[in-house]
């Protein structure tokens, strides 16, 4: 079967990650959270000495910086050969993550390495600008987007699994910020790419949503086998 790249964009919440890491694991592909990428950069700055608003000692520790994936069970992140995972989810890292990556020079490093894994295809990736810049020729990209409140049921319930309880009202502030930045950035906005299908997310089950992605895929004959599980389908 002809292996594919599948981008997909949106805001943070709409569900992309849940649907990209099912919709890999389906079509057996390699599933990329490029997010994460950011989110590992933005905690290496947060424990170095360089002040995050300094973009020239950022550029210089992001030329020093080695991000990677490990397969297994889930996915795991590595910044410099240690296991980050858990640690890019802190309220720190959300909160200085959207200036980090709206340095240009940061942007570069994490998009050649973006481009470098999923030119091989086979590839399930997720970000703000897959579909826009990284890889424009995708042969199939969504764009995910879910109403505010669901955004940030979803997201207070993510922040209380690592230990962090937030009210409501806050999470929904913290959201409609990193959206502001992330999408009035000069470098690379967050936004939907013409040819990008939208996909609203509000009223789905994640199942729905992967079956969406997956009948798409199937249209444009990549195959997959099987059904997802329903223990795979729990946002946890
Ligand atoms: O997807 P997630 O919410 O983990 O992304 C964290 C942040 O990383 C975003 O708010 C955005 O600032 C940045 N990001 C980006 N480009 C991407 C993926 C994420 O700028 N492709």
């Amino acid at each position: 079967m002809r292996k594919i790249l599948i981008a997909i964009d949106g805001p943070a919440g709409s569900g992309k990650s849940t649907t990209a890491k099912l919709v890999a694991r389906r079509l057996g592909y390699v599933y990329i959270d490029t997010g994460a990428m950011y989110r590992a950069m933005t905690l290496k700055v947060l424990t170095s000495k360089v002040d995050p608003a300094n973009e020239q000692g950022v550029t210089e520790l992001a030329k020093k910086t080695e991000i990677s994936f490990v397969e297994g069970s889930d996915l795991r992140v590595m910044l410099d050969g240690a296991d980050v995972t858990d640690a890019i989810r802190s309220e720190d890292v959300n909160g200085n993550v959207s200036l980090i990556s709206s340095y240009p020079d940061v942007r570069e490093i994490m998009v050649a390495k973006q481009r470098a894994i999923g030119a091989g295809k086979g590839c399930v990736m997720d970000g703000r600008d897959i579909g826009t810049v990284v890889f424009p020729d995708a042969e199939l990209k969504f764009y995910m987007i879910a109403d505010i409140m669901e955004r940030a049921k979803r997201r207070q319930e993510e922040l209380s699994d690592n230990g962090v309880e937030l009210p409501i009202h806050q999470v929904v502030k913290e959201l409609k910020e990193r959206d502001r930045k992330d999408s009035t950035r000069d470098n690379s906005p967050l936004k939907k790419a013409d040819d990008a299908i939208e996909l609203d997310t509000t009223k789905l089950t994640i199942e729905e949503q992967v079956e969406i992605v997956l009948n798409y895929a199937r249209d444009i004959n990549v195959g997959s086998e099987g059904s997802v599980g329903k223990e795979e389908m729990q946002r946890k």
